[in-house]
């Protein structure tokens, strides 16, 4: 029997590796899982495509569709208003898939409101001193912009008692390994498990 897939909210401050993971994970594990893509009003950094690595959309447009109550979830974080669209959740969820939601802590917290099912997970850098470092070597920001990521990065990490589990991505392969692991044992939960195989149980309960 085809059972849901289990919503999994992961966040981090940026330049922890989150984006990187689940990159990864998704190559390893393709069947198996998938992101959802955010509607963003910010705009596209070097390379960033359209529909790929988020729906790119003015204001008002981002408006409309808070109107419409087409987000899961929505938030403004750095002056830019991000969302989650439930419809392409759902969707995904329906397939048996395992989604990704990576967002940060405020939709994490609207998330859990809404899906008690939903399992979050926070991704935490080694180190302070390797953080600011991940953050100047992308090349991507200004000096004021990495000061306000770091600032803001602490206002995340300060929240990673509210989630279920965390990853620390010191070493990259150990920590995909953690998140795989998370994901594999939560697919082997007993309620999970019992509705995949109910013919099977009723198989191996049946009079011999
Ligand atoms: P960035 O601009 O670096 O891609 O993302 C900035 C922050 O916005 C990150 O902390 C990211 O997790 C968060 N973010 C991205 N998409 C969403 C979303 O759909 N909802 C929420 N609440 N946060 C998001």
């Amino acid at each position: 029997m085809l059972v849901n897939g289990t919503l999994y909210v992961i966040s981090a401050p940026s330049g922890a590796g989150k984006s990187s993971l689940i990159k990864a994970y998704l190559q390893q594990f393709a069947e198996q899982a998938a992101v959802s893509v955010s509607h963003t009003t910010r705009a596209p950094r070097p390379g960033e495509e359209n529909a790929k690595h988020y729906h790119f959309v003015e204001q008002d447009a981002f408006k409309r569709l808070i109107d419409q109550d087409a987000f899961f979830e929505w938030a403004e974080v750095f002056g830019n208003y991000y969302g989650t669209s439930k419809a392409a959740i759902d969707a995904l969820l329906a397939q048996g898939k395992d989604v990704f939601l990576d967002i940060d802590w405020q939709g994490a917290r609207q998330v859990k409101k809404q899906r008690a099912d939903a399992k979050t997970v926070f991704i935490a850098p080694p180190s302070q001193a390797e953080l600011l470092s991940r953050l100047q070597n992308r090349g991507q920001d200004s000096e004021a912009v990495i000061k306000q990521r770091m600032a803001e990065a602490q206002s995340e990490i300060s929240h990673y008692q509210e989630f279920d589990y965390i990853v620390v991505n010191d070493d990259f392969d150990t920590a995909l390994a953690d998140l795989a692991a998370i994901l594999r044992a939560n697919r082997c939960l007993q309620a999970r498990q019992s509705k995949k195989y109910q013919a099977l149980f009723s198989d191996l309960l049946a009079k011999a």
